[in-house]
């Protein structure tokens, strides 16, 4: 694993990062974690903090634009466009539109952007107004991603989410009235007390809206979150395995079945609106994180991948860009063998898998050459399939693929 190097005190970069010339067009995406949360949902362990007050919001907002350039000092802007932005958290819907657009102006004032970027706002529905809706899309957001999780009021009761599945709906139907043409509902599966027929009639409600994406992703239970507590005090108690699984495969065929393309192991699209900021990431782009607890990655010239953390808590992110420190902290160069690895982590998730000449790129050589038992096996099992231009996962290799992840790493 790689070494994590804190340097609070460096002003600069390391020299190897100063101007890097991109061995190949690698798209560059920036995440934007905004760290605010009306309340805290029981399963959550991101870095959020409750919002306060403006002044506390003017003081993120100094250190937050601070942090941009301080990244685009370490990267060189004028040699990179940035393909994709995302504007996540947290809550950024919570935050003042203006501020919102205070910082899209920042960003694009500083970084040359592709001529039609992804803009992606996460939004919850209890924080969601027309006139920020407006606002949003006036200032040229072109992607909405809602919180939305379940679609009952019980269940998102039991997740502490602070909105009902009325409020979804009607900030969906908002949304789609002021111009969003591409929108995204996250979902949560696999909560305690989740059935089949449950799910199945929560999945339903979802698409009778007609979303262009549907994020799905089974419940994680984080340390030391409320609901690990519960979970631990015997209050309530997960699907079994089995339940979970069966879940995971519902969402699967009844999504594909009503058009919604599944893409990647957890994202599903109708008529190819996929996630361009995550299918960047998922294909090894790199990417730029601006904000408490977010990550980069930056692919020099020899190939090699260097790596960033930001600082967190909020505090002590405050702390240091206040005092003028970077707040990030360096991670070691990932060898072409590491990069290689987290190229297959990233790109079997998807449907389309890995292009062999993206592989050979990173690696240095052919999966094929490199693996063969193991690529042999796999195919050999109907788990993986290898032509000239790619190698992806069958629909059965993506049921198992930590498994066959384990056996290519
Ligand atoms: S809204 Fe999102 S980031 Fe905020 S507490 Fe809930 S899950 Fe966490």
């Amino acid at each position: 694993m790689p070494t994590i190097k804190f340097q609070p005190q460096a002003a600069s970069p390391p020299t190897h990062l100063q101007h890097p010339e991109p061995i190949r067009k690698i798209p560059l995406a920036l995440y934007a974690h905004i760290p605010f949360c009306k309340v805290k949902c029981h399963y959550c362990a991101f870095d959020s903090v409750a919002v306060h007050s403006d002044t506390f919001i003017q003081r993120w907002l100094h250190a937050f634009l601070h942090d941009l350039q301080f990244q685009a000092q370490n990267i060189g802007q004028n040699r990179h466009r940035i393909s994709s932005i995302f504007l996540g958290g947290g809550t950024p819907s919570i935050i003042p539109a203006k501020i919102i657009e205070q910082i899209l102006e920042h960003l694009t004032t500083i970084w040359s952007m592709d001529d039609h970027p992804e803009i992606t706002l996460e939004a919850n529905p209890d924080s969601t107004t027309p006139a920020k809706l407006d606002a949003w899309h006036s200032m040229g957001i072109n992607r909405l991603s809602l919180g939305v999780q379940a679609m009952d009021d019980h269940r998102l009761a039991l997740l502490g989410r602070p909105h009902t599945a009325h409020q979804a709906r009607q900030t969906f139907e908002a949304a789609r009235n002021a111009g969003f043409d591409n929108i995204n509902l996250d979902l949560i599966h696999g909560s305690p007390g989740h059935t089949l027929d449950s799910w199945r009639h929560e999945l339903t409600r979802a698409m009778m809206l007609q979303p262009e994406h549907l994020s799905c992703y089974s419940l994680m239970v984080e340390s030391g979150t409320p609901l690990e507590r519960l979970l631990n005090s015997g209050t309530m108690q997960l699907p079994d395995e089995e339940t979970a699984a069966n879940l995971f495969f519902l969402t699967r065929d009844l999504l594909e079945d009503q058009g919604w393309e599944r893409y990647e192991i957890s994202n599903h699209a109708r008529n190819r609106r996929y996630c361009q900021h995550n299918l960047g990431i998922w294909r090894s782009g790199d990417y730029l994180g601006i904000g408490p607890s977010a990550h980069g990655k930056i692919t020099l010239e020899d190939g090699s991948v260097l790596r960033s953390i930001n600082h967190w808590p909020l505090e002590t992110y405050l702390d240091l860009l206040e005092h003028n420190h970077p707040p990030h902290c360096w991670v070691e160069h990932a060898s072409p063998k590491e990069a290689a690895a987290e190229c297959l982590l990233m790109g079997l998730r998807l449907t389309d898998g890995i292009p062999r000449a993206l592989y050979h790129d990173i690696a240095g050589i052919d999966l094929v050459d490199h693996k063969k038992k193991e690529v042999d096996f796999l195919v050999g099992e109907g788990l993986l399939v290898i032509d000239s231009c790619s190698i992806r996962l069958t629909s059965r290799g993506l049921d198992f693929l930590d498994e066959c992840l384990t056996r290519l790493i």
